[in-house]
């Protein structure tokens, strides 16, 4: 039986082009983990993106943002 310890990290894709700059999931953050592209989007705004850690999977940002497929949450296991 595998002994090590499964440990749930999380981590967040925000694709650019669905992002529409409004800062919610910015905000919604307990953790402060997402930030603003200095760079635009196809339709010339700043848009949102994960910093790369520490994301807990609340879904926060998921249920603030009002664009549709904006933002994805995706699980990762990673054995200890
Ligand atoms: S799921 Fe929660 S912790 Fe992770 S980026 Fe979204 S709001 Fe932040
Ligand atoms: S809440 Fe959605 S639309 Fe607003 S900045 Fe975040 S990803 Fe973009």
């Amino acid at each position: 039986m595998n002994k090590n310890k499964i440990k749930k990290k999380f981590k967040v894709i925000i694709e650019p082009d669905e992002c529409k700059g409004c800062e919610r999931c910015v905000n919604a953050c307990p953790k402060s983990v997402l930030k603003m592209s200095a760079k635009l989007n196809f339709m010339g705004l700043p848009y949102a993106y994960y910093t790369g850690d520490g994301c807990i999977g609340c879904s926060a940002c998921f249920y603030n943002c009002p664009e549709p497929g904006a933002v994805t949450i995706v699980e990762i296991t990673e054995e200890d």
